[in-house]
């Protein structure tokens, strides 16, 4: 059958197209601020660390600015050495990417074919659903248990031989939920030969429980495992994108043929390697979130609201049947936080712990379109 000619100016996009939906970001400040006439405007939209970067990463940035005219380093080789050491892996095990997200694609891009199967649970981040669409491959998609729990069976039974990856965010996004270690030991046992289990551990560095592993363990035994890692949470660089995947070195070669040369721009590179080694910005960082949650935690409690315990640097809470009514009610108000309708879950926001002042304010706020929505 012949296709049909496209309209004049047009040229027919790739069929997968019509299968891509756009990702939905957090609002940016200015644009509330702008539609919306407001002074006073708090993101807790996109997992931002709210303390910003660290101040080494902006030196080095500073320092870096003079030689910009330079392509960068292919392979970030100053970066890999210094996340190699600190993480007991060796440079050929590493792979640096702009943004995690680059990651996600490449990964797609490496091993999908059409027709291919990748396995992710849901609700969960959703690069890797599009990383599939866009190479046609298919999705299966496993609810989570009962209060967002993760379960090794209920994903292996959704494995058979056309499954090429395995994807796991933990602590996932946006329940903020994880695998416990013995599950994820029972997961990778039981995933057949030529499967890869990626391991998005973005939110590792929020973590506390005793049996959360950040996975590099399984890497460093050489088990089908890559972690991602990002530079955009914990380290506060999100505007300069800077991520990296860490797996046994025949996992890497093959991400390094489609990773274009040049991806991880020099000012992302240095400021990165500079975030690493300043452990006193990240250990800062974790505590003011282990505080903001709680003090989240106890305002909802007041408020009498269900919410997830979260592992992570957001949280997810149950408005229920009127909660889109009440997302918009508090953007009104100069409070941006995510709906939760692009992960199938209409009656839930999800909001991102900020500064002390960020989230007393949005607990307020919180609080006063609860009474007037009634
Ligand atoms: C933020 C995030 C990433 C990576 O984000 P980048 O900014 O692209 O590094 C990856 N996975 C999850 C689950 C995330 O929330």
């Amino acid at each position: 059958m012949q296709a049909e000619a496209p309209a004049q100016g047009e040229v027919r996009p790739r069929k997968v197209l019509d299968r891509l939906k756009p990702y939905s970001p957090g609002k940016p400040i200015w644009e509330v601020q702008r539609e919306l006439g407001l002074e006073r405007v708090v993101k807790l939209a996109s997992n931002e660390n709210p303390l910003g970067p660290s101040p080494g990463a902006l030196e080095a940035i500073q320092a870096a600015l003079p030689d910009i005219h330079r392509y960068p380093d292919t392979q970030s080789v100053l970066l890999k050495e210094a996340l190699a050491q600190e993480l007991q892996l060796r440079t050929e095990q590493l792979v640096v990417t702009n943004g995690g997200d680059e990651l996600i694609t490449l990964l797609s891009e490496t091993f999908l074919e059409p027709g291919d199967e990748i396995v992710a649970p849901s609700p969960t981040f959703s690069e890797y659903e599009f990383g599939a669409h866009l190479m046609d491959a298919r999705v299966v998609s496993v609810p989570l248990a009962e209060g967002f729990r993760y379960e090794a069976a209920s994903l292996l039974a959704a494995v058979n031989e056309r499954t090429k990856l395995v994807w796991l965010c933990s602590p996932n996004n946006p329940t903020g939920t994880y695998m416990p270690r013995q599950e994820l030991e029972r997961l990778l046992a039981g995933l057949p030969q030529g499967v890869l289990l990626v391991y998005d551990a973005a939110y590792c560095h929020y973590t506390a429980a005793e049996d959360y592993t950040d996975g590099l363990e399984f890497v460093r035994a050489g088990r089908p495992v890559i972690v991602l890692q990002t530079f955009s949470k914990a380290y506060g660089l999100a505007g300069i994108r800077v991520g990296f995947g860490a797996a046994p070195e025949a996992i890497i070669r093959r991400i390094m043929q489609v990773k274009e040369p040049f991806n991880v721009n020099a000012l992302a590179q240095t400021a990165a390697a500079a975030a690493l080694s300043d452990k006193e910005h990240v250990l800062r960082s974790r505590a003011l979130n282990a505080q903001g949650r709680e003090r989240l935690y106890a305002g909802l409690d007041q408020l009498g609201l269900a919410y997830t315990r979260s592992m992570s640097n957001f949280v997810l809470v149950e408005l229920g049947a009127r909660a889109h009514e009440l997302f918009r009610a508090l953007m009104a108000k100069g409070v941006i936080v995510r709906y939760g309708d692009i992960w199938g879950l209409p009656r839930h926001i999800r909001v991102s712990i900020g500064t002390e002042e960020e989230n007393i304010f949005f607990l307020e706020c919180l609080e006063q379109v609860l009474q007037e929505s009634r």
